[in-house]
């Protein structure tokens, strides 16, 4: 049984963070590290995966720089074997990384479209299938796991021009859903975290002026969440009592109407 002491109640657990390399998922792995989990950090930018690990490690935590495109199956199952081997396994997996291109459907960007099915829903599906095994056999001996998915509230609301993308996250949303019936019993903490706007590299990799101008407009007016209070929610998360699982948290700004 892991120790869960108040000061670290993460220690003696093993972490997997995808998109490590900047927004969410960099924050979430520096405050995993923090309550005491060793942390491995996956991404494609491995000079950004080398500064975070050696920050981590400056405050005293543990942590491993994977590089790994997550829409490469076999990468995603080479780094799986890496945390098993170096690490012993993980028993959280922090799967995260995703990408987001709204535009008008009459635009027909079907090149978005699909960097968004093959990263959010692909890419994503990679990691549980890799990860699942570990998880589970964590779960069996260590007698604690977790999965937990990032969605969007674009899974919940509806916001024009992002169709594909809330696509995707209710794909992510649903499939949480599913996952925890199925791995529940076997001791498997399944959660969905879906926050509203986050400032973070997503916003920059939009090309669609509306959808930019739209997004520019609520970054006036909205104190919009920012990464470390989605790092904070993941962390409450998986320190909470292994009798209680929180299946979605749906985390807006406070001045975010929808
Ligand atoms: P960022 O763009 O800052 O982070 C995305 C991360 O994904 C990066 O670390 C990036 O690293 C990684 N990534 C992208 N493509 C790949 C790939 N092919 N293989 C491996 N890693 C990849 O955005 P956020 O931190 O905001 O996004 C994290 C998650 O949060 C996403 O799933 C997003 O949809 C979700 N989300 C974000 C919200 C927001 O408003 N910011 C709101 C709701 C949900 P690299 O380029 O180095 O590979």
């Amino acid at each position: 049984m892991t120790s869960q002491t108040s000061l670290a109640p993460l220690a003696g657990r093993v972490a997997v963070v995808t998109g490590a390399s900047s927004g969410i998922g960099e924050a979430t792995a520096e405050h995993l590290a923090s309550l005491g989990a060793e942390v491995a950090v996956l991404a494609r930018r491995k000079d950004r995966l080398a500064e975070l690990v050696s920050r981590i490690e400056k405050n005293g935590g543990t942590a491993l720089a994977i590089t790994a495109d997550v829409t490469d199956a076999e990468a995603v199952g080479a780094a799986a074997e890496r945390v098993k081997n170096d690490l012993g396994g993980a028993d959280l997996l922090f799967n995260n990384a995703g990408v987001m291109l709204p535009a008008p459907v009459e635009e027909l960007r079907a090149d978005q479209w699909q960097r968004q099915i093959d990263l959010n829903i692909t890419g994503l599906m990679n990691v549980i299938g890799a990860f699942t095994p570990q998880l589970v056999e964590a779960a069996a001996e260590r007698g604690v796991a977790d999965l937990i998915n990032t969605s969007s509230s674009a899974a919940q609301n509806l916001y024009p021009t992002f169709a594909v993308y809330a696509g995707t996250k209710a794909f992510v949303s649903h499939l949480s859903k599913h996952l925890r019936v199925e791995l529940g019993p076997k001791g498997v903490r399944v959660s969905a975290v879906e926050p509203g706007i986050v400032g973070t590299e997503l916003q920059d990799h939009v090309t669609d002026p509306g959808a930019a101008a739209w997004l520019q407009g609520s970054k006036e007016t909205i104190d919009w969440l920012q990464s470390d209070d989605i790092a904070r929610t993941v962390g409450f998360i998986a320190s909470m009592p292994l009798r209680v699982n929180l299946p979605q948290v749906f985390i807006m700004p406070t001045a975010q109407p929808s």
